[in-house]
């Protein structure tokens, strides 16, 4: 079959990729759709070195065989990490966390190829009348809701994002729909302008100061800051940006490690809130309610990967 394989330095675009097979507990699906996340964009600059294999973890497909035969022909988006269903973090509900969990796309086969096989429970079938071009933001947005599942944000308070890419988008939408005050940071002014209908927005420059960001009073703070930069400036401007005794949520994946003063968080009595995927089945029903909106997904073929990849749309991806 066609795929997009990660060789553990570049992507290579195949067509002798053998269709997988699945196990009892899986499902085999056709990928239907599959975006490119810049997940997989840290992953070709070395985010995950011991990688090899198909690239790719946000996808719609269709189910061709299952277990679970009313699945059989359905349209399902995907949740990402398999466990191994026995240790203590399976058995309580934090599959995400088990220590011998297989990533799809970063950690075993992906979905940037024609074919995949993945646990049948991380299925979830798509709400009647749900179009998959809408559908494949569930994984993203699933992302961003796990920030309201861990935080709770008081909606009377305030809150900042830092980041104008897809991630800060999605975290930007969710958290408008609690009502807080909030307030979108970034650098591209052509990106802030899709911020505009449902947030404040101001360019990360108006905090540059010397080599660091300036020192603000706490009129000009915020209770959450929301971390999305997706490299490390996001975190040092964070720190600048908190309420002493608010809370940091920690978005950004990327490679390569970055030096804070971590007395910051002691003295300041700061929350720092790691966050990663999210729960679907909102997300689902957001989608299907029709109140987020998103620019269109450039699609591509797989064999043209390195448009797809090199492209500045709001999101692009793969069509099989
Ligand atoms: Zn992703
Ligand atoms: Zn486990």
């Amino acid at each position: 079959m066609k795929g997009i394989y990660f060789d553990g330095k570049k992507a290579v675009y195949r067509e002798d990729l053998p269709k997988p097979e699945r196990k009892p507990s899986q499902s085999l699906i056709r990928v239907v759709m599959a975006d490119i996340c810049s997940t997989d964009r840290e992953i070709l600059k070395g985010y995950r070195p011991d990688f090899k294999g198909i690239m790719g973890h946000e996808f719609i497909g269709e189910v061709l065989e299952s277990g679970q035969e009313e699945l059989v022909g359905k349209l399902v988006a995907g949740e990402l990490n398999e466990g191994c269903g026995d240790c203590i973090y399976c058995r309580t509900g934090r599959e995400k966390h088990c220590l011998s969990r297989r990533t799809i796309g970063m950690s075993r086969d992906g979905c940037f190829a024609e074919y995949m096989a993945l646990s049948t429970h991380l299925l979830h079938p798509l709400p009647e009348g749900l179009e998959p071009e809408l559908a494949i933001f569930t994984e993203p947005l699933a992302a961003a809701l796990e920030i309201v599942k861990q935080v709770r944000p008081d909606p009377s308070l305030n809150a900042a994002v830092i980041g104008d890419g897809r991630l800060g988008f999605m975290i930007a939408q969710v958290l408008s729909l609690t009502g807080i005050d909030l307030t979108v940071i970034g650098k591209h002014p052509e990106k802030l302008k899709l911020f505009e209908p449902f947030a404040k927005t101001v360019l990360m420059d108006t905090y540059l100061e010397g080599d660091g960001y300036r020192s603000l009073k706490g009129e000009e703070c915020f209770e959450y800051v929301v971390d999305a930069a997706g490299n490390p400036s996001g975190i040092r401007l964070a720190m600048s940006l908190v309420r002493r005794m608010g809370t940091i949520i920690l978005k950004s994946t990327y490679a390569g490690s970055t030096d804070i003063d971590l007395s910051f968080f002691a003295v300041n009595e700061v929350t720092l809130v790691g966050s990663r995927c999210g729960p679907f089945a909102p997300a689902l029903k957001l989608l299907k309610e029709g109140r987020l909106r998103f620019p269109p997904v450039e699609l591509y073929a797989l064999s043209e990967y390195e448009r797809a990849f090199a492209s500045r749309a709001f999101k692009s991806g793969f069509r099989m």
